[in-house]
């Protein structure tokens, strides 16, 4: 079993940190929140007063931040955690970032003698809850393989993506096309309902027939039609709309670099970015089901 340090305990980490010691892993734990430091504490992990204190011993470190900025800052730079790390840790950041900032953090990180993993992951807080996460990864064979236990823990799912940063690549084609069948989902019922139609019905309707879609199967957008879904809890909990913007910025900014064209992924970042600026960014991204609506739908 590992010695773990693991910093950022959010609706994602959180839940990642307490299956790790429900596996059997010796797990120090840091987050700015004292309140997500509570929750897994309460679940056995031991509290740091800093993400150094939580890395320090360790044989792995994972973190588990909302964006590049704060992985950079957490990472490089003369006080990082990567200047203080042991040689031989394993690292592994499983935050949602630019594949080109995972590359830097990755490269700095094997040249201080570390081994670097970008393993995002893919499931939303049921997934992190239920220990059943697919992990998209990205390093070298060596490096994954000596992840692969430590994942096993919080997912079922463990993919070797390519090289680094190809696990980075891979999420954000993941997400882009997640954004774009929710958008769509929702489309669809809106229209549906428009015409007097049922949610429940149509979608069970959609879900056997060719429009099918992982959002009509676990995740449906419409208030009232699936239980335990962000879309019946007055869309809290689960993956927020402002992470889904930024997801899409991610896809742009790739899809620019690579002069790769994203008619359908540009649409979506403009939908989803206006959703936010009309106050709905804390939401779950599934909560684009009410820009379709209208004030006057219900
Ligand atoms: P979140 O905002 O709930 O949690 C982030 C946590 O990081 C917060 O608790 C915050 O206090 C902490 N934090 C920020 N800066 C810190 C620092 N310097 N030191 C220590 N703690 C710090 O976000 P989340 O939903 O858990 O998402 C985390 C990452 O996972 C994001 O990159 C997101 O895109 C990705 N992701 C989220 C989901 C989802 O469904 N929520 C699914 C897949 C991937």
């Amino acid at each position: 079993m590992a010695i773990i340090g693991f910093i950022g305990l959010g609706n994602m980490g959180g839940p990642m940190a307490c299956n790790l010691v429900k596996g059997g892993h010796q797990v120090t734990a840091f987050d700015l929140s004292a309140t997500a430091l509570d929750t897994v504490a309460e679940a056995g992990a031991k509290k740091a007063g800093s993400a150094q204190e939580a890395a320090q011993g360790a044989d792995v470190v994972i973190s588990m931040l909302p964006a590049g900025q704060h992985v950079e800052a957490l990472y490089l730079g003369d006080d990082g955690l990567l200047s203080t790390l042991n040689a031989g840790t394993l690292v592994i950041d499983s935050s949602t970032i630019a594949p080109e900032t995972s590359r830097k953090v990755g490269a700095e990180a094997e040249q201080r003698g570390l081994s670097f993993l970008d393993a995002p992951v893919s499931g939303g807080v049921g997934g992190a809850k239920a220990g059943a996460l697919t992990f998209i990864c990205g390093g070298t064979d060596a490096t994954f393989d000596r992840a692969r236990p430590v994942l096993e823990a919080m997912g079922k799912n463990i993919f070797h993506a390519g090289e680094s940063g190809a696990g980075q690549v891979a999420k954000v084609c993941n997400n882009m096309l997640l954004a774009i069948l929710m958008s769509g989902t929702s489309e669809a019922l809106a229209l549906g309902v428009k015409n007097g139609l049922d949610p429940k019905v149509l979608s069970d309707i959609m879900r056997q027939s060719s429009g099918g879609n992982w959002a009509l199967n676990v995740y449906n957008p419409w208030p009232g039609v699936m239980e335990n879904v962000p879309a019946s809890n007055n869309y809290q909990g689960g993956f927020l709309v402002d992470l889904m913007t930024k997801d899409l910025g991610l896809a742009f900014d790739n899809a620019v670099a690579n002069k790769a064209p994203i008619p359908m992924g540009s649409l979506a970042r403009n939908l989803f970015q206006l959703h936010s600026q009309q106050g709905n960014g804390r939401l779950d991204f599934s909560s684009i089901q009410n820009f379709y609506r209208g004030k006057d739908s219900d």
